[in-house]
Order: C-alpha cells, then sequence, then structure tokens
C-alpha cells in the first residue's frame, strides 16, 4: 500500500477501508508520512467527506494510535466533556471546578486553540507556571489524589490526533466533520472516561454553520461514543456570537474566575449551569435537572468551585496568588473601547470575526509553533438584542502595537449589524442529542 494512492483514492471521492485508514494513521503517527502529504489527504477529506464507517475507523484509529487509560480502579466513575470549537468558549475553566466541588471527578485533556476558535490550554497556559504536559502518569495520580485534571493531550494518548491537529489548525482544515469527530472522540475514548458530554457549537463562530450540520456531527460522536463503550450525550448550543464577553487568554480566565464566584455575564453563566446540569445528569451525582442545578448553585455560593479551581491550578504549578488576585495578571499595552456610531438594537455579533481578530492580534496561532500573547483580546460589551444609543460602549480592544489596535477597529465595527425594531436574544441552546 502507498500514502499516495490512500490520498488519490480520497481526492477521487471514492470510500476508504479499515485497512486503508490504519495503513494512514500509523504512517503517520510514525512519522512516515510528511506533513504535506497528511495536508493533501485532510484537505481531499474536507472537501469530500466520509461515509459513517469511514469516520467510525478513523477514529478509532486514532484512538489506538497510542496508549488509552483505562481508569476502572482509579476512581469509581469520571465525567469528560468537549467542545467542538468556539470563539470566548471558557467553558471548561468554570465547569469543571464546579462539578468536581459537586463530587464527580473530572479528568480532561483539552486543546490549544483551533483556526479561530480559542484553546483551553492556552487560556490556562496564561497562569504563570501551570503545567498543560502532564504524563499519563500524572494525570491518573492527580485524579486519583485531587479529583480534578485539566491537561494537554499526553504525547502517548492519541497522538494521531495530537500532530493532525496542530497541523490542520495551519492548512484550513478545520471545519471538516468527519475531522471533527475523529478528532474528539479519539482522544476522548484514548482518556478512558466513561461518560462523555459533548458541546456541540452551531453559528458564525462554530465549525458547524447550520443546526443540521451540528445535528448531525452530534449524532455521529455520540454513536462512536457508544460503539466505544461510553455513555456519551451532545448539547447543541448556540455560538452566533461569542460565549460570555471575553475573548482572548487573560481575559477569558478573569471572566471564568468571576462567574466561579458567582458574577461573570449572564450568557455565560446559564451555559455553564445546563453544561453542569448535563454532566451530573450522566454522572448519576443528581437525579433530576432540578437538583443538578440546585447543587451547581450550592457549589457557587459556597465557595466550593472557587476552591476547587484553585486546587487545580495547584495541583498543576500554577501560581494560585493569581487566580486570588486577578489584577495581577498582565494587561496589554493598548486598550481602547470603541463606541457605537448609532443606537438601534443588535441584530448580529459575527462571532468568527471576533474569533479571527483575536488571533490576528496574537491571541491565536497563524503557523504551527506560533508564541501566544496571552494578554491581548476582545471585550464585547453588549449581546444581540440589546437596545444601544449612540456612544454606547460596543467593545474593548486589547492590543500590544497601536498599528494591530488600529487594523482591529473597523473590522468589529463591521461585525456588528443593526436593526431599528426590537430583536429576540439569540437561545443559548437548540437541544440534546442521546
Ligand atoms: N476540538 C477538537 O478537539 N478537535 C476538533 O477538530 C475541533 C474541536
Amino acid at each position: 500500500m502507498r500514502i499516495i494512492d490512500v490520498i488519490i483514492k480520497k481526492r477521487d471521492k471514492k470510500e476508504l477501508s479499515k485497512e486503508e485508514i490504519d495503513f494512514f494513521i500509523k504512517a503517520y503517527t510514525r512519522g512516515d508520512v510528511p506533513d504535506y502529504q497528511a495536508s493533501a489527504w485532510a484537505m481531499a477529506v474536507l472537501l469530500n467527506g466520509m461515509t459513517v464507517q469511514e469516520m467510525t475507523d478513523l477514529t478509532m484509529a486514532m484512538a489506538n494510535s497510542g496508549d488509552t487509560l483505562d481508569l476502572t480502579g482509579v476512581v469509581d466513575l469520571v465525567v469528560d466533556k468537549h467542545s467542538t470549537g468556539g470563539v470566548g468558549d471558557k467553558t471548561t475553566l468554570a465547569v469543571e471546578p464546579i462539578v468536581t466541588a459537586c463530587g464527580l471527578p473530572m479528568g480532561k485533556m483539552s486543546g490549544h486553540g483551533l483556526g479561530f476558535s480559542g484553546g483551553t490550554l492556552d487560556k490556562m497556559e496564561s497562569i504563570p507556571g501551570y503545567r498543560t504536559d502532564l504524563s499519563s502518569e500524572e494525570f491518573l495520580q492527580q485524579l486519583k489524589t485531587v479529583g480534578i485534571v485539566l491537561t494537554g493531550q499526553t504525547g502517548d494518548l492519541a497522538p494521531a490526533d495530537g500532530k493532525m491537529y496542530a497541523l490542520r489548525d495551519v492548512t484550513g482544515t478545520v471545519p471538516s466533520l468527519p475531522l471533527i469527530a475523529s478528532s474528539i472522540m479519539s482522544k476522548k475514548i484514548a482518556a478512558g472516561a466513561q461518560r462523555i458530554l459533548l458541546d456541540v457549537k452551531i453559528g458564525s463562530g462554530a465549525f458547524m454553520r447550520t443546526l443540521e450540520d451540528a445535528r448531525q456531527l452530534a449524532e455521529i460522536m455520540v454513536n462512536i461514543g457508544k460503539l466505544a463503550g461510553r455513555q456519551t450525550a451532545a448539547l447543541l448550543s448556540d455560538m452566533n456570537q461569542p460565549l460570555g464577553f471575553a475573548v482572548g487568554n487573560i481575559l477569558e480566565v478573569k471572566e471564568a474566575i468571576e462567574t466561579l464566584q458567582g458574577g461573570g455575564p449572564e450568557d455565560f453563566r446559564g451555559h455553564v449551569m445546563e453544561v453542569v446540569e448535563q454532566l451530573l445528569l450522566l454522572g448519576g451525582a443528581a437525579e433530576d435537572e432540578s437538583s443538578a442545578r440546585q447543587m451547581a448553585q450550592d457549589a457557587i455560593s459556597s465557595g466550593k468551585a472557587f476552591a476547587q479551581f484553585k486546587k487545580l491550578v495547584e495541583a498543576q504549578g500554577g501560581d494560585v496568588s493569581y487566580i486570588e488576585n486577578p489584577d495581577k495578571f498582565p494587561a496589554a499595552e493598548f486598550i481602547e473601547t470603541v463606541t457605537a456610531e448609532r443606537g438601534g438594537y443588535l441584530s448580529g455579533i459575527e462571532a468568527q470575526a471576533f474569533g479571527e481578530m483575536a488571533v490576528q492580534l496574537g491571541a491565536g496561532r497563524l503557523e504551527k509553533g506560533d508564541p501566544i500573547d496571552h494578554t491581548v483580546g476582545i471585550v464585547v460589551h453588549r449581546k444581540v438584542g440589546d437596545k444601544i444609543s449612540a456612544g454606547d460602549a460596543l467593545f474593548t480592544i486589547h492590543a500590544n502595537s497601536r498599528e494591530s489596535l488600529a487594523e482591529a477597529r473597523q473590522p468589529l465595527v463591521e461585525a456588528h449589524s443593526w436593526s431599528d425594531t426590537p430583536v429576540e436574544a439569540l437561545p443559548l441552546f437548540y437541544g440534546l442529542v442521546k
């Protein structure tokens, strides 16, 4: 078998066999397929799609490309969550502490930014000293003794995804249903959690633009999870505007801290509460939705959830003084608030434009291995449906050069759309797939 033939077959819209997929993934993981061939293959998959059988085979080939963790005997039951990626999506930073404060252990492997969507690891790495490179042994040990872990994919778990993820980020091959499904499910399966909640985002700041596509992605991932013996559910959630207010690493960490302390933006709080509720139900920690919600609220108001966040940061070597006093975080040099030139009702905030601009400012990567500037980003001050008067603050840019600040202003203004008549607020969720 030759790699070029596997690429050509996909280019010509034919179905790959399990043997061909296994061959490609094994060779790529070993380092025998150069990035240019892997990129060509990924682009062929993006353009021509895959059958459900191919997606399942691809996921299992990637999950088996390295070690798989067996969590039985470490803790009784572990739940995990994963988002398909969005703008301002700091959900994990708030959800993990709340869920673990409610008594369910969580061990999660997250990713760096992907395309215009921010990465949980980039956010956590804003905290000085915080390690996102735990080994499998460290992951298991911390899960057992601390009950909460938030780290990167260890090199030996689903290494095929680790390599493919970084490649897709810089080759325009992110928004592909088969590549997203296999990326997410391979690492969830390899990381060993018995119950998995997927947060499938829909809209202008998501890789799935329509409810139909998002539902299809959710159904495929839920099925793959079930085939692998994991109880899996997927929330369909809105990503037509940035989630919460903050977009950018330190800015988002601060917003997550506020939320854990009982504040934070209303939409983000609502989103977090629903994700927590579903995880508590999935993990059997709550009997019904209202008791799940009450448990989550108690975890926040008692201070236990915030204490869990500190415990997590401390366990992974982070400097807790930044969490206790977020003003200690460094700030960008140029901070400017842009105001509305007109009044009216806000009918749209193009989330992708905010995600892309955050990357442009330095919050994400344009090329593989680019360094991240944790201080930069954008804070929106308004949400779709808000009534606004001319002169009201619309958003604040945090930049580290005058040029990047100036370049950000106009595209972000244009990312807003207006109506003269009242506009409904966007829903947070569109359903649950189980
Ligand atoms: N999250 C992942 O882990 N992979 C993707 O492809 C998209 C979001």
